[in-house]
């Protein structure tokens, strides 16, 4: 919802409208029906502790499966997803199918697992977030503790004040905060002071090359150090070789989320490669 005069804001869409593409407009259209349709899935792209190659947690990913199109990327979806408001109820479905298999993860033994959801900024100025978020786990009876709820830096740094409180009453739920893609946003280190942040995922750009790369070397060795001096927990993502998971070892960052232990997973597959 635009906290601009709606006059402002018809005029806005109305020229944005027109530079859209054809294709755009039509993916849109597709995309109203692709939750009826059950059109969209979610993966799960598991977080594994290296030390002991034990899962500890699963990333939820979304994914279109286009009747005609076959698999949309959601790099290509969410910003339409975004744009349209779609993404309010595309999103509240998957953290409420997200929670659900989590619990039954959890009932069937791996009681330590947490799962992470990906929260697009639309979604986080929602006046009704905080509600949905706790009908959610009331329905699944889910610990909210379990679920880790992932923002990127842009979004959070938009409107700091209203931010932060947003993001304490959401700590305040019982919930876990991690900030997604980090360094390649606006960080500004004093906001990690101010913020109820829990973890830092390191962005996976950083990961290439890491161990020939002067510089992706140095921007992962400091964002692991200041995880550890600031007492927050922190993720690799992205990592797909050997020689990355021995450069992040070496820094004792443990957790681990990339092609290097598994692509994103249907639940089952997931369920069947690690419990
Ligand atoms: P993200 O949240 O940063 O998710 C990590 C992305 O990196 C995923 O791409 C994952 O498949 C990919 N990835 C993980 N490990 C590796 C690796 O070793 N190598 C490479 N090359 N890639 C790796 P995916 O699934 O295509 O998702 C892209 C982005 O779409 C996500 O980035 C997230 O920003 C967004 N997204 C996905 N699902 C949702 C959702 O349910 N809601 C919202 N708002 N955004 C979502
Ligand atoms: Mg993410
Ligand atoms: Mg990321
Ligand atoms: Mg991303």
């Amino acid at each position: 919802k635009s906290k601009e005069k709606s006059g402002t804001y018809h005029h806005f869409f109305r020229s944005e409208m027109s530079d859209r593409s054809l294709e755009n407009i039509m993916l849109e259209n597709a995309l109203y029906k692709a939750l009826e349709n059950e059109e969209l899935e979610i993966y799960y792209q598991p977080q594994i502790d290296s030390r002991n190659n034990q899962i500890m947690g699963a990333e939820a990913l979304l994914r279109w499966n286009h009747p005609i199109k076959g698999m949309i990327s959601p790099l290509d979806f969410i910003p339409i997803a975004e744009e349209s408001g779609l993404i309010v109820p595309i999103g509240r479905w998957v953290l409420l199918n997200a929670c659900k298999q989590l619990k039954i993860w959890h009932e069937q033994g791996h009681t330590d697992m947490t799962v992470s959801v990906n929260l697009s900024g639309r979604q986080f100025e929602e006046d009704d977030l905080l509600t949905m978020i706790e009908s959610i786990l009331s329905e699944t009876g889910l610990a909210p503790d379990f679920l880790h709820i992932e923002l990127t830096e842009n979004q959070i740094f938009k409107n700091t004040h209203f931010t932060i409180d947003k993001m304490k009453e959401l700590k305040m739920l019982g919930v876990k905060i991690a900030l997604d893609d980090f360094g390649t946003g606006y960080s500004s280190l004093g906001y990690l002071k101010n913020f109820p942040i829990d973890t830092l995922k390191v962005d996976r750009s950083f990961m290439a090359d890491i161990t020939k790369d002067k510089d992706n070397a140095a921007i992962t060795s400091t964002i692991i150090a200041l995880a550890q001096n600031l007492g927050l927990d922190i993720i690799a993502e992205g990592v797909e070789t050997e020689e990355q998971l021995v450069f992040l070892t070496a820094k004792d960052c443990f957790t681990i989320q990339g092609y290097y232990f598994s692509k994103p997973l249907k639940a089952d597959a997931l369920t069947e490669k690690y419990m």
